[in-house]
């Protein structure tokens, strides 16, 4: 039975066990919808960054690609400027035009032009200060000298696209005008050539990490200078297709592409000089760009793996114990089915009494068994002791100090209850104490209750059984003997007296012979009723065979008190039974021993009592014989 109590102990931890779980539970679930959360936002802040740094770089590029036209237009101008001054030099005096030029490249160091030609109307070419033209060197196929030939008398500046000399085998960019005379004329194109390095100074002056670019493109495409860290690349010359910066697209703008030059991922600001027909791009570097937020990043990122690692420990912790919480659960319904069960099965109640508040919980059916509400409180002795039998108080308080005090693994008491109509019930109760206080005071007990009434009725009526006789209802020989010796040992106590009387009905037989047995059952319960009434209560009737009847006095003065006795009972039996319309006369003849006269002991009375019948029956029937000690 005490795994009923360990059952509900499991019950109540399992229980706990529960709530906790689904604390823990939505904590999981808390984690869940969290750790996207925070990545998201990581993300955000993360795109965020990006942008920052593409929107930083574009303007950088933008405002260092203004002051590149600007520094590009002031460059062509000075070499427009050269190119005027050196035309009218020409026209003046054509004869000085190669030391003139000599002087103002010294003047130059060499920094700006690399060679000056002048052709005549035809684009042949009839001075270069690279050396004496030995041969004729037709330049009219030249689009810098085509441009200047075919202007009609328009007096602008033409930019060549780059190319790489025949014979120094350096690259220059070719600028011209037309040489117009006084008249109006053409008298040829003068050209100066710049090397496109000269362009690239700027680069030196901007901060935009390894791996910016800056580029003089004509509005056609072919690069007339570009500059990366690369000072080996040579993309003078080269066409750039689908610019943004196409003809029609303003004065100026950024964007964002892989270079088709050099494959590097760049922000590109651009500028034109609609003047000259050129574009002037800087462009960042992505990467580079990127990389003055690169430590915010790496930031974001460990922040984030850090959220990530709390968030799934937590939600493993979580889990984990999710998971104890469905083995709790799960144990949780096969404990309370196996308590169910088996207080059904036992038709028991549970109760659960809490010291601290003095308040005893009863179940439903602990409430249809003991007849009262669910709760009860104040619930102490004095109202225990209010309810039950008070034959029963004591033994039930004395066995539930000696489990309270740990003396006991669990307390079972039986007692009977007051119910609400004043009838009594037998009721078993078990317990055991579920808390304890550190110091093993306890707080709290809980247990069963079961109706034993029916029981306790069926175990009464089986000992009556056992120890009475159907017929008549008195007592057999089984309890007389019991009786007998109880009396005996006060007798010899106490050194008093005692009597059995041994009586047998006379010619009984012929009464079931004649009239029936039914008849005759009929005789003997009235005989036993007849001679009961002539008794005292403390003496004992007993039918101890077919018509045979002992009777105790426990108590006699002497020996001749019992003779009186036995002279009574033989007087009742005298008189005629009246039985469904017969007389019957019977009679009996007793047999008397007397304690200590006729015997020591119950075998030697019980013998000298049945000797002393057999006397009387001797002596005729209906008479008294007594017997003392052989
Ligand atoms: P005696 O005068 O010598 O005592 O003779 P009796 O006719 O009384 O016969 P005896 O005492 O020898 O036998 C008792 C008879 O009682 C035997 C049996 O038929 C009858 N008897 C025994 N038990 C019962 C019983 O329970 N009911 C009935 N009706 N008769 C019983
Ligand atoms: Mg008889």
């Amino acid at each position: 039975m005490s795994h009923q109590f360990d059952t509900s102990l499991r019950f109540v931890r399992a229980a706990r066990a529960y709530f906790h779980g689904r604390v823990l539970l939505r904590l999981a679930l808390f984690l869940a919808l969290a750790l996207p959360l925070a990545w998201l936002a990581i993300y955000r802040a993360h795109v965020e960054l990006r942008a920052t740094a593409h929107e930083e770089s574009s303007r950088n590029v933008q405002n260092l690609s203004h002051a590149f036209a600007e520094e590009v237009r002031s460059t062509v101008t000075s070499i427009d400027l050269s190119l005027s001054q050196l035309r009218l030099s020409w026209l003046r005096n054509p004869a000085q035009f190669g030391a003139i030029v000599a002087e103002l490249n010294t003047h130059l160091q060499g920094q700006l032009l690399v060679n000056v030609i002048v052709t005549d109307a035809r684009g042949m070419a009839v001075f270069s200060s690279a050396g004496k033209l030995t041969t004729p060197v037709d330049l009219s196929d030249r689009d810098y000298v085509r441009a200047a030939l075919d202007s009609g008398g328009r007096d602008q500046l033409a930019i060549g696209q780059p190319r790489k000399g025949r014979i120094s085998g350096l690259w220059s960019v070719q600028f011209s005008r037309p040489i117009v005379r006084a008249d109006g004329s053409l008298a040829g194109v003068i050209v100066a050539g710049v090397a496109p390095s000269y362009f690239s100074r700027f680069y030196d002056s901007i901060d935009l990490g390894t791996d910016a670019s800056i580029s003089l493109v004509r509005k056609d495409g072919i690069v007339v200078a570009r500059t990366t860290r690369n000072q080996h690349a040579q993309d003078s010359g080269r066409v750039l297709t689908g610019t943004p910066y196409a003809p029609g697209s303003g004065p100026y703008g950024s964007f964002h592409r892989v270079s088709r030059l050099d494959g590097i991922e760049r922000y590109y600001g651009w500028r034109t000089l609609s003047e000259y027909g050129l574009v002037v791009t800087v462009g960042q570097a992505v990467k580079d760009a990127q990389a003055r937020y690169a430590g915010q990043r790496r930031l974001l990122l460990r922040v984030g793996a850090a959220v990530s690692l709390l968030l799934v420990l937590g939600a493993w912790i979580a889990l984990t114990a999710s998971d104890s919480r469905r083995r709790a659960v799960a144990a949780l319904a096969a404990a309370e089915a196996r308590w169910q069960l088996a207080l059904n099965a036992a038709g028991e109640g549970v109760w659960d009494f809490s010291f601290a508040s003095g308040m005893v919980t009863l179940s439903p059916s602990a409430q249809g068994i003991v007849d009262a509400p669910g709760v009860l409180q104040p619930f102490d002795r004095a109202a225990f002791r209010r309810m039950a039998h008070p034959d029963d108080t004591a033994g039930v308080l004395r066995g539930l100090d000696e489990h309270l005090q740990g003396a006991t693994p669990h307390y079972a008491g039986q007692y009977r209850t007051r119910l609400g109509n004043g009838n009594w019930r037998w009721i078993l109760v078990r317990g055991r104490v579920a808390e304890r206080a550190p110091g093993g005071r306890p707080l709290r007990i809980v247990g069963t209750v079961a109706d034993i009434d029916a029981r306790k009725l069926q175990e009464d009526e089986i000992r009556h059984q056992a120890h009475h006789d159907m017929l008549t209802g008195l007592p057999n020989r089984l309890l007389f003997n019991d009786r007998l010796r109880q009396a005996l040992l006060g007798a010899e106590r106490e050194g008093g007296k005692l009597a059995v009387l041994f009586f047998d009905l006379d010619k009984f037989k012929p009464v079931n012979d004649t009239h029936g047995h039914a008849v005759g059952d009929l005789l003997l319960q009235q005989v036993a009723t007849r001679v009961r009434s002539a008794l005292r209560a403390s003496d004992t009737l007993a039918r101890i065979g077919g018509d045979e009847f002992v009777v105790l006095l426990p108590r006699i003065g002497a020996a001749p008190d019992a003779r009186g006795v036995a002279e009574d009972i033989l007087a009742q039996l005298n008189r005629p039974f009246f039985n469904d319309g017969l007389r019957l006369d019977i009679s009996g003849s007793i047999g008397v021993a007397v304690y200590p006269d006729s015997g020591a002991s119950a075998e030697e009375l019980m013998r000298s009592a049945d000797g002393a019948m057999y006397d009387a029956k001797l002596q005729g029937r209906a008479c008294i014989a007594v017997r003392s000690a052989a």
